[in-house]
């Protein structure tokens, strides 16, 4: 069995017909089951003719084998989708839905969200419900079909909202084909999730599995926050490729004698820095496991680079290269800047078009985005260093931290703030914000305030862009050209914790 994303059914091939496609913690579908439960799901939406519906729908869940079955009906029907995890609190949910006039959610969650004036669908093991229905929606009967969307991902923004990446099939083809002849994976692989849905590192397995006809192992939260949980689901359904960011593998590379040492093949790193010791550790402790680095934004579906870490590039190389540009693409270095060029390059963030003037840029009559990733080129890989904005990674998460400022500057006794990531051989460790007040605020305790702040970020944002710290201090010191002064603001900060 295999997926093509040009729109073509399910290429049908008997022998695999009874293999697992999907385990997720209380399921496993096979892909004769899988495909089966894909065409109820588009038969069920034809019916209302979601089908033509102009806007993308969400679909809202957490590592469930209906989540992928609604991906796949949803690129099968030509519906845009945007991946919401529970971990998103409401309002997130809402700016998202607002932002890309959503009129149909289709929920794998057992609890209703019921937002206003959007359709819900409650997906339950093969049976789909309406948990409630809006009366109109925007059709559009000719839907462009030249290059439709395949999904868009919202990333943090720095104005105070996230932004829509939104990313064609060109791109998904481009990088499904990737993934199928560079990497050497096969069809008796099982892909391990672990990164959220939300994040665009979720689609390296979400929709490799399918295009190559392998199998993809779900696992909750719950079980890949506990090592031992998580190592012993690997093993029992024999997980062979490993895809997370280098933050999350850690823990793993140090355990020596792992029950999957032998079984897992690729380690497959993407998202933040992957750290010399970390590849080094864990060559000792898997040394028949293949580590790949690949680099790039979502703008550029999941990855546009790949190298091979050997031990001889272990041994050579401190950064580690990031890899070779994938052949359908190009990487410019201009002014420092890594710049994408081709077909894997988003069109843009959804209805933000002074934004997209400025990162979206034409290059070789091609679409191209300027990363804001400062890199250079040697022995013809690239290599990052560093950024030339506030974005950064915290755990693998990326946060754009005058996301988090934009929001506090919304309380109302908040007179200004800054947020800034405190870092340690260049890693972030944590974040943390430093707020004055308005004057004419009546007195509280810091306590209060600080709480106050907390409970109102931990409503809109969620839990990893939340500051580990909030400061109260009289005055945010400004520089020469009237900004906050970050270095002064960290010099503050860490005088007296
Ligand atoms: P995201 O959109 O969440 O995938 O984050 C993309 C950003 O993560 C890039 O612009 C880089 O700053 C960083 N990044 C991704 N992969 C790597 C890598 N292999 N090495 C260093 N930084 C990376």
């Amino acid at each position: 069995m295999k997926f093509s994303f040009e729109f073509k059914d399910f290429i049908e091939q008997e022998k695999d017909f009874d293999k697992l496609a999907i385990i997720s913690e209380n399921e496993q579908l096979t892909w004769k089951e899988f495909e089966l439960r894909v065409n109820n799901l588009c038969d069920f939406l034809r019916k209302d003719k979601f089908d033509l519906l102009e806007n993308p729908v969400v679909i809202y869940g957490h590592k469930q084998a209906d989540f992928i079955v609604a991906v796949y009906a949803c690129i099968k029907l030509k519906i845009p989708y945007i991946p919401i995890d529970v971990i998103y609190p409401r309002e997130r949910i809402e700016t998202v839905i607002k932002l890309a006039k959503v009129e149909l959610i289709l929920n794998c969650e057992t609890s209703n969200l019921a937002i206003n004036n959007t359709s819900e669908i409650k997906l339950h093991q093969n049976n789909f419900s309406f948990v409630q229905k809006r009366e109109n929606y925007h059709f559009n009967a000719n839907k462009s079909i030249v290059d439709p969307l395949i999904y868009l991902i919202f990333t943090s923004g720095s104005t105070g909202e996230p932004k829509g990446v939104q990313i064609s099939t060109e791109a998904v083809v481009s990088f499904t084909n990737w993934m199928e002849y560079s990497f050497g994976f096969t069809e008796n692989d099982v892909f391990i999730n672990i990164a959220l849905f939300s994040f665009d590192l979720s689609v390296y397995e979400l929709l490799t599995f399918a295009k190559i006809g392998a199998t993809l192992l779900l696992s909750d939260k719950s079980s890949t926050e506990n090592p031992d949980l998580f190592l012993t689901r690997v093993k029992k359904f024999g997980g062979t490729v490993w895809v997370s960011t280098p933050s999350f593998s850690f823990l793993y590379s140090r355990i020596e004698n792992s029950p999957v040492q032998n079984q897992v093949k690729f380690f497959l790193f993407c998202g933040e820095m992957l750290p010399n010791v970390l590849a080094k550790q864990l060559k000792e402790n898997y040394p028949n496991t293949i580590i790949y680095n690949t680099y790039g934004p979502t703008e550029a579906t999941v990855a546009t680079t790949l190298v091979e870490i050997t031990q001889e590039i272990i041994e050579k190389y401190n950064p580690l290269p990031v890899g070779f540009p994938k052949q359908e693409s190009e990487i410019l270095i201009e002014e420092n800047e890594i710049i994408i060029v081709g077909k894997n390059v988003s069109l843009g963030y959804l209805n933000r078009p002074e934004l997209n003037e400025e990162k979206f840029v034409t290059r070789k009559n091609l679409r191209a985005f300027k990363t804001g990733d400062n890199g250079y080129f040697e022995d013809g890989m690239l290599f990052c260093k560093g950024r030339n904005d506030d974005q950064v990674k915290l755990h693998g998460f990326r946060i754009e931290l005058n996301e988090i400022t934009a929001k506090i500057n919304e309380i109302d006794f908040i007179q200004m703030s800054e947020t800034i990531a405190l870092r340690r051989n260049e890693e972030v460790k944590k974040i943390v914000s430093l707020v004055e007040l308005k004057s004419n605020f009546a007195v509280k305790e810091v306590h209060d305030i600080k709480n106050e702040i907390f409970n109102f970020l931990k409503n809109s944002l969620p839990y990893y862009m939340i500051p580990s710290d909030i400061k109260v201090i009289e005055k945010i010191p400004l520089n020469q050209n009237g900004k906050s002064d970050k270095k002064a603001l960290e010099k503050i900060y860490l005088a007296k914790a």
